[in-house]
């Protein structure tokens, strides 16, 4: 590892294809990969649990403040307060409430610092909706995965199928849709390509070639290169 931390910060709408590439590349890099869309599904499962009304603001801040979210091994298992919800997040009444709890500003806020401090120690491969705007404006590697709304749809149902959870297509084009809509109309940190990332569309293109083109660039942004030597 550089002395210098990098920061490959992946955006993109839901169903592009993020958690997938940005896995590879980290393990190909041997850099950290974090999913920040898993910490914001965790506060949304608390939320749900304990049946606190996805607009009270306040509610939602303090329980954003005081999730203990953790990403640990095995298999980049997801913990909140000390208990594995890994499959627990990935239910479709969790995507849809994130989205709502993802909008409160105060929630922003309250996750910023965990987001920031887990690029701390390492260089790291983050994916999420605001990572190249907000979270890390100067990342020195910034991309922005996008694909065609049908294929999303289709990715996402072939991911759920295989985690057992099957849904109509119908059902899931709207939820994506939906979700997309409010990811990209919210006030706060909006889902949007930040002006200097480079756009990836992943249409048509297979998982190794899109790995490709995204090593590629993170090789040619680094300027000693040495960081991105696998
Ligand atoms: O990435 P994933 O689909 O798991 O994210 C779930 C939801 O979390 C998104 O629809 C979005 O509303 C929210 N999110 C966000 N900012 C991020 C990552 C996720 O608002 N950086």
């Amino acid at each position: 590892m550089s002395e210098k931390r990098v920061i490959v910060a992946i955006d993109g709408p839901a169903g592009a294809g993020k958690s997938t590439l940005a896995k590879r590349v980290a393990e190909k890099l041997g850099f950290v990969y974090i999913n920040t869309g898993a910490i914001y599904r965790a506060v949304a499962l608390w939320a749900l649990r304990l049946g606190v009304a996805l607009n009270d603001m306040h509610r939602l801040e303090q329980l954003a403040k005081e999730a203990r979210v953790a990403f640990g091994p095995p298999d980049e298992r997801v913990f909140l307060n000390g208990e594995d919800v890994t499959d627990a997040i990935r239910e479709v009444r969790v995507s849809e409430a994130a989205s709502k709890v993802s909008a409160v500003p105060g929630v922003r806020r309250a996750l910023l610092a965990l987001q920031r401090g887990m690029a701390e120690k390492s260089s790291v491969v983050m994916e999420g909706r605001d990572i190249g705007t907000v979270v890390f404006p100067h990342a020195q590697v910034k991309i922005f995965l996008d694909a065609d709304p049908r294929e999303r749809a289709r990715r996402r149902a072939l991911e759920l199928r295989q985690d057992g959870k099957p849904l109509d297509d119908l059902t899931l084009a709207s939820e994506l849709t939906r979700r997309d809509e409010r990811d990209r109309q919210r006030k706060e940190a909006p889902l949007v390509q930040a002006p200097d990332a480079e756009l990836v569309d992943s249409t048509g293109l297979s998982l190794e070639e899109v790995e490709q083109a995204v090593l590629r660039l993170v090789r040619s942004r680094i300027s000693n290169g040495k960081a991105a030597a696998s």
